[in-house]
């Protein structure tokens, strides 16, 4: 069973993705990039050079409902004659057709975000998910944890590896403990732990940061010695990349816990202290980046928290 990479050109800041072709008996791709010109005819030309037509497709796994990663699902299902949709049921983002606008705008608020900047993210995220089809309730069938995708020659396990989003998944080939992973694992960069409301509660937050780190160490107890990300070249030394991610978040940890003062702050006053430039899509994600450290301080009783009218002040403990 061969995994074809596959790097696909995005409008984001990210740079190019990587989608995966399973060429066999049922002909899988694994995440199919966003919804531009640029992005379907490089695919058609990987498909080609691979002897693959669209309408050989019979299943469509994505790893997450992001833009990059989900776009073209819907264009290339219906041309390839209804192949099957893959998503974990704990993936909202274009999974569904509503984005869940009003319990993000709830969550930003609870951040102390001012309401300038949460219409300023809303009108960037309109902007963006024109990269994407979203699908009807029904459309879609779900990835399980610990089952299997079957080949014709080997089969890939669902591991449901929830932080960056969290339906996000990866797909463990066993016999050679090979892992294509979407935005778990990212070779350059620490993937960001994206604010999302809990699936199950969405007036909670999803605990993003908590989960990713069980993820990882789901992910490092395989003993990877190929592990594909979502964008980026492959990574062969699993274990180096996990120690690196937890020094990382362990350094910005003391660094978070650092801007907060007795007095009390938010997260958004804690991520403007962090990333005084971010802009656009950036002030977003710094946003998450702050709750997600903020949550893993205080679920370790380094930090209080406490409810100031319907915002969060976070004070040191
Ligand atoms: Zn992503
Ligand atoms: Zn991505």
């Amino acid at each position: 069973m061969r995994i074809v990479p596959i790097s696909l050109p995005t409008p984001f800041y990210i740079g190019p993705v990587n989608v995966y072709l399973i060429a066999e008996d049922p002909v899988t791709l694994i995440d199919t990039g966003p919804k531009t010109k640029e992005a379907t005819e490089a695919l058609r030309e990987a498909l080609r050079k691979a002897r693959v037509r669209v309408s050989d497709i019979r299943r469509i796994v994505l790893t997450h409902a992001h833009e990059d990663h989900c776009g073209l699902a819907r264009s290339l299902r219906d041309e390839a004659k209804d192949a099957e949709v893959l998503v974990h049921e704990w993936e909202t983002g274009h999974r569904i057709g509503r984005l869940e606008y009003e319990e993000h705008r709830k969550l930003l608020a609870r951040a102390g975000v001012p309401d300038a900047e949460i219409e300023g993210m809303r009108k960037m995220y309109e902007g963006v998910r024109k990269y994407a089809d979203s699908f009807a309730e029904g459309e879609y069938g779900p990835l399980w944890d610990e089952s299997e995708l079957q080949f014709e020659t080997g089969a890939l396990r669902i591991v449901h590896t929830p932080g960056h989003t969290p339906g996000s998944c990866s797909f463990l080939r066993e016999a050679d403990r090979t892992v294509i992973a979407g935005d778990c694992v990212l070779k350059r960069i620490t993937p960001n732990p994206v604010l999302s409301p809990d699936p199950i509660d969405p007036t909670k937050r999803f605990p993003s940061l908590a989960e990713y780190l069980v993820s990882l160490a789901r992910l490092r107890s395989f003993s990877p010695t190929l592990v594909h990300g979502g964008h980026g070249g492959p990574v062969h030394d699993f274990e180096e990349l996990f120690n690196r991610y937890f020094r990382a978040i362990r350094e910005r940890q003391a660094e978070v816990i650092k801007l907060v003062p007795k007095a009390g702050v938010s997260a958004w006053d804690v991520s403007t202290a962090m990333f005084p430039d971010a802009d656009d899509v950036h002030r977003f994600l710094a946003v998450s980046e702050a709750v997600a450290h903020l949550d893993l301080a205080h679920s370790e009783g380094k930090i209080a928290v406490e409810f100031a009218g319907d915002r969060e002040v976070y004070r040191r403990a």
